[in-house]
């Protein structure tokens, strides 16, 4: 039997079994993983209340051939309980935790959205619900995968954009009045909303967290984030079917030798 320990976040839970459990869990060294949870659904379960929903988790896995490793020993690193007894916190966790299983591909090592994720869950515990904080999250996951949208330049023209009206495009950023017909995707965004994503991108915590927006600003900032990391996803998803529709990655057939 061979064992191994990780320590992570726990993202998603999903009914396997008859009384089974399979949880997906944001990892310090090892990526995004799913675990099977023998018998965790059972009332009399040896995992108590220690495989709830976003709690960090020290956990001793024994490998199994069928790629879902079974979990042996479960410790609670942090609870997070402010998160787990408020609703509103709880509706943004699930967010955030969809976020990052959403975006992260399965075992590829990420110390940094880890880190991420604990700052902005262990903030969100201590903190007053805040979507600033929200927001600050999903520039910085982005920008952590190498999906950052471009909020100074035209994304058209290159052009450094100061007060002028422009819009926001899909594709990756802004866009100047005079480059907005050459993409198709895309939005008017106001100076105000505009000057409160430059300033998510300087990740200077202190500094946003003291900000006081006006609703609108968060309305509209919530809304081009939002559309913004559906089109990623879907995109990112499109072109993966479109690569394995051309069978490119094909097992290569033996070669023989004459
Ligand atoms: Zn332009």
């Amino acid at each position: 039997m061979k064992l191994y320990k990780t320590e992570g976040i726990i993202l998603k839970k999903t009914n396997f079994g008859e009384a089974d459990l399979i949880l997906t869990v944001l990892t310090k060294d090892i990526g995004k993983i799913s675990i099977l949870a023998k018998g965790a659904r059972r009332p009399q379960s040896r995992f108590g209340g220690r495989l709830e929903l976003f709690l960090w988790v020290r956990l001793l896995l024994v490998v199994s051939r069928s790629g879902l490793d079974i979990i042996s020993e479960v410790t609670v690193l942090r609870y997070f309980r402010k998160i787990r007894d408020n609703l509103t916190k709880t509706g943004l966790a699930f967010y955030l935790a969809e976020l990052v299983d959403k975006f992260l591909p399965p075992k590829e090592e990420n110390y940094k959205v880890f880190k991420l994720l604990v700052k902005i869950f262990s903030l969100i515990n201590q903190r007053e619900v805040s979507f600033v904080l929200i927001h600050y999250f999903e520039i910085r996951l982005v920008e952590l995968l190498g999906f950052k949208p471009e909020f100074r330049y035209c994304i058209g023209c290159s052009k450094l954009l100061q007060k002028e009206s422009c819009y926001f495009s899909f594709e990756g950023g802004i866009v100047c009045c005079k480059c907005q017909n050459k993409v198709s995707r895309k939005v008017k965004i106001s100076s105000s909303t505009l000057k409160f994503l430059r300033v998510l991108e300087c990740d200077d915590l202190n500094l946003i967290l003291k900000l006081k927006l006006p609703p609108a600003i968060l309305y509209e900032a919530s809304k081009i984030l939002i559309n913004y990391l559906e089109f990623i996803t879907e995109r990112r998803l499109k072109s993966k079917k479109f690569l394995k529709s051309l069978k490119l990655v094909e097992k290569p057939k033996q070669i023989k030798d004459n």
